[in-house]
């Protein structure tokens, strides 16, 4: 079903690509609208100078990529890794509309990256490229405009620093300006669980419509950092069974099941390589803990894991995406073919910008909820989306990524025919 080549399969722009493709010809886009959404609004590329802590004055490239306003203002996080692209910044911005359509929040799509490894910087460095970083894209930002967020090696207190800079220019405090900010300058009561939040409820929607029971379903989970911790935690605590784990340094199997809390301490607060975990397990690559028998996948730690070669290996009944862009689109119909249940990314892991909505209405009102109130809500967001989803699945005759696209596509498409193009 996919357009894009395997050789080509681990960009993942041409991932994105090929699946909105697919939709916007099941949906008969006409090809104005196509154009339109198939590229992005904006992209700019600035040149980060930055004294280094040893007195060298060094240049960092960074990426902000506003892929669609037409719903609302951009959103979406900025990612500090020594890889980024590019074209890897591009997908996720797009990816960014289609999320923020799909869960139905007033808000267009787009994302930003460094090109630095944040595990070689000090905190100063890091501050000083954030800063710098936000100054060279400021006229771009604003609550009304493009809000940022946290990805991968950026966290709370990078966001503080991005509100800081943004504030002093401003000439007042704009919390609104960024979320996944700290709960003492506007972040919003459970912000930091929503992602893996949202994946816990996706799955317990998938095990509903698949009739499947909660307690005791196994469970793998890849990539342990925001997503993959919380939903490993939140999971544990609801009567799941995690078997299998795994960060970059390795993965760790135990079909009794892990101790979650156990794992967390070892992790994050005494800062060890997770495969290192005294608690049992058999030790194995962070890729072979995706082939374990399991009844839920989720993998939530980086893009391109289940490929054309390695999908056919993948042994579970439900797929809830974590991460962004995990699957490559080859890779779909292999899926297909087992018969998985697919939760697509821009679905299972929109639990972190619908809260970050939260927080952006609770800065602009001044006003914050309680915690359930928050969870509360998600819930209501995820359950129906989720809905959604299935239904245009159902009447299209199509896996669940392509009716979210669907979905996701149609929604933008009429927002922007009810607006018109302005020239
Ligand atoms: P994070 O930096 O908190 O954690 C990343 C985890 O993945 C770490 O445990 C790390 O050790 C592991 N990892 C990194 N490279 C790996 C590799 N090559 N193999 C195996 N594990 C590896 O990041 P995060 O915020 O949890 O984001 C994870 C994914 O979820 C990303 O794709 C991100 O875009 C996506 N996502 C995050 C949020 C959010 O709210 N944080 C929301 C939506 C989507």
């Amino acid at each position: 079903m996919a357009t894009v080549t395997v050789q080509n399969e681990m960009n993942v722009y041409e991932s994105a690509d090929a699946r909105f493709e697919v939709a916007a010809k099941i949906l008969g886009l006409e090809e104005g609208l196509y154009k339109y959404m198939k590229y992005p609004d904006k992209e700019i590329t600035v040149y980060i100078p930055v004294g280094l802590d040893d007195g060298r004055l060094e240049v960092f490239v960074g990426y902000r990529v506003q892929h669609s306003l037409v719903r609302g203002p951009g959103k979406g996080g900025i990612r500090f890794a020594p890889d980024v692209t590019l074209d890897e910044v591009r997908a996720l911005a797009a990816w960014m509309t289609w999320k923020c359509a799909v869960v139905n929040i007033p808000f267009g799509g787009a994302k930003g990256g460094v090109i630095c490894d944040p595990t070689k910087l000090s905190r100063g460095e890091l501050e000083r490229i954030t800063r710098r970083y936000t100054a060279e894209i400021i006229e771009w930002l604003g609550p009304e405009r493009d809000v940022p967020a946290p990805d991968m090696g950026t966290n709370e207190q990078t966001m503080a620093w991005v509100m800081d800079t943004y504030s002093m220019h401003m000439r007042h405090t704009t919390t609104a300006v960024v979320t996944g900010k700290p709960l003492d300058l506007g972040g919003s009561r459970g912000r930091r669980e929503a992602t893996g939040r949202g994946c816990m409820i996706s799955c317990d929607k998938a095990l509903a419509k698949l009739g499947m029971k909660r307690d005791g379903c196994r469970v793998v989970v890849q990539g342990f950092g925001n997503v993959g911790g919380m939903a490993a935690l939140l999971m544990h605590q609801a009567g799941y069974k995690i078997i299998g784990l795994a960060d970059i340094h390795g993965g760790l199997y135990n079909e009794k099941g892990f101790d979650i809390p156990a794992v967390i301490d070892w992790v994050h607060k005494e800062r060890k390589p997770l495969p290192d975990f005294p608690g049992g397990g058999a030790r194995m690559s962070t890729q072979d803990v995706l082939y374990q028998p399991c009844d839920i996948l989720l993998p939530a730690a980086v893009e391109n894991q289940l490929t054309s070669k390695t999908a056919g290996s993948v042994n579970c009944r439900i797929l809830c995406e974590g991460a962004n862009g995990p699957t490559t689109a080859p890779a779909d119909e292999i899926l297909d073919n087992k018969g998985i249940f697919v939760i697509p990314d821009i679905l299972a892991n929109a639990g972190g910008v619908t809260v970050s909505y939260f927080e952006w209405v609770q800065d602009r009102q001044g006003f914050f909820w309680r915690e359930s109130e928050v969870n509360e809500r998600l819930q209501d967001v995820m359950e129906h989306s989720f809905d959604e989803v299935v239904r245009y699945s159902e009447t299209h005759g199509v896996n669940n990524r392509i009716a979210a696209y669907i979905l996701a596509i149609d929604r933008v498409a009429y927002a922007l025919k009810l607006r018109g193009i302005y020239a």
